[in-house]
């Protein structure tokens, strides 16, 4: 069921007028609705009934405390690429033997800091790195546990800057050697290899990329198997897509059965690192209408959300949704939908048909919910945008608007100035 809807032309959240909402809270802001989010990862988590298994959702996606407080409650585990975020995932209640922590460039602050909370597992992605774990590790009188990221060289057919499990990708190390990375891993002292790793890429829409990676696994668990390795987890990453506009994306139930059906029967814990699938379209972002232009060329709707506050159409050419909050039933106009900040590429739609608008309206756009607040910034010292959780015909701010003082804090002023 949506619980973005329309009742009497009016868009709601669960049962609240997101009118209603905007007049308290004001614009821009961002929505979430917490009987989505919760829906979402029970249906996550419930694909894989009877697996023993781990949803880890992956906090890049969304690491507003409230949204991944609700995840913690629900048993979940967290993936985290950060000191901060597992920093933040620990202050949302989330026990460290939950977390994985994957990325290509851990610092050794962050190692440090994740050996002593005890997180359950390393991801790792490069020779150099397994090293320095086994290191800090020595030196902080721990053993790591480690699962080496294997980059299993499958095309996720997303958009390129999603991709992360080919060749050419950053991320992982190369399917050909990762059996040379087990055997020195297996080597040294202060570590305890504990797993298998992958995660390809992200908004895909097919189970198919997801397989052919899996089979690529299959075959090093056996090879590890035969030098008398025995891992016990197989973290499988996340990547699952979304609707966005047309995407008809495998249901949490139908990429199940596909991971089920090549994995087998299997006495590993399987690890889920699952994000956009769980709050991309959780979310919406609610923007005012400033102005309105035409030039000899184009229609233009200007309005108060900006790509400081959702980066992704410009960054990924990614498609919004945008509705009108209230629908007037006018005609339908073609225009660009546009923010106030001086570039060209600050837009959120281009040559998009949509319902005539006038100054004042309000506009939601869609599927805001995965790497949107997360990704936003102060440019053009413009204020972090609030967050907002609707549960029944409750809301409340999780997150509050900044303020002009919050823009200048912890700059200093030189003494010679
Ligand atoms: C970003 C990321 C995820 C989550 O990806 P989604 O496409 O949002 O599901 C999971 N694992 C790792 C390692 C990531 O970097």
């Amino acid at each position: 069921m949506n619980h973005f809807i329309y009742r009497d032309k009016e868009l709601y959240c669960e049962k609240v007028p997101i009118r209603k909402i905007a007049q308290k809270v004001g614009t821009p802001m961002y929505i979430y609705s917490y009987a989505t989010l919760k829906r979402h990862f029970m249906a996550f988590n419930d694909a894989f009934k009877g697996v023993n298994r781990l949803v880890c959702f992956s906090a890049k996606a969304n690491t507003s405390l409230a949204i991944m407080k609700l995840f913690s409650n629900l048993g979940g585990g967290l993936d985290i690429v950060s000191g901060g975020e597992l920093y933040r995932g620990l202050k949302a209640g989330f026990s460290p033997n939950k977390i994985v922590y994957s990325g290509v460039g851990k610092r050794i602050d962050e190692i440090d800091y994740a050996l002593k909370m005890g997180i359950l597992m390393f991801n790792v992605e490069s020779l150099e790195e397994l090293e320095t774990i086994d290191r800090r590790a020595g030196l902080l009188k721990k053993k790591a546990p480690l699962a080496i990221r294997v980059n299993p060289d499958v095309d996720p057919k997303t958009h390129p800057y999603i991709s992360t499990g080919m060749k050419k990708n950053k991320f992982g190390i190369n399917i050909e050697t990762a059996m040379a990375a087990y055997k020195v891993a297996a080597k040294l002292k202060n570590i305890k290899v504990i797993g298998l790793d992958c995660h390809i890429g992200s908004q895909i829409t097919q189970t198919g990329p997801f397989k052919d990676a899996l089979y690529s696994l299959k075959a090093i668990i056996k090879e590890l198997t035969d030098c008398g390795i025995n891992i016990r987890h197989l973290d499988l990453g996340g990547g699952l897509g979304i609707t966005y506009n047309e995407e008809e994306p495998p249901h949490p139930v139908e990429y199940a059965e596909a991971i089920k059906e090549v994995i087998g029967d299997t006495r590993l814990k399987l690890i889920f690192e699952p994000g956009r699938v769980i709050v991309g379209n959780a979310g919406i972002i609610v923007t005012k209408v400033l102005y309105r232009k035409s030039t000899t060329a184009k229609e233009f709707i200007i309005v108060d959300a900006g790509m400081n506050d959702l980066i992704r159409p410009t960054l990924y050419e990614a498609f919004h949704a945008i509705k009108p909050v209230v629908d007037s039933g006018g005609e339908e106009i073609k225009a660009d939908i546009v923010g106030p900040i001086c570039e060209s590429g600050d837009f959120l739609a281009l040559g998009r048909k949509i319902k005539k608008v006038k100054q004042g309206d309000l506009l939601a756009v869609m599927s805001s919910g995965a790497y949107g607040f997360v990704m936003s910034s102060n440019y053009c010292s413009r204020l972090k945008i609030p967050e907002v959780m609707v549960n029944g015909d409750n809301f409340q701010v999780i997150r509050k608007r900044q303020k002009y003082e919050d823009l200048t804090r912890g700059e200093i002023i030189p003494s010679f100035l």
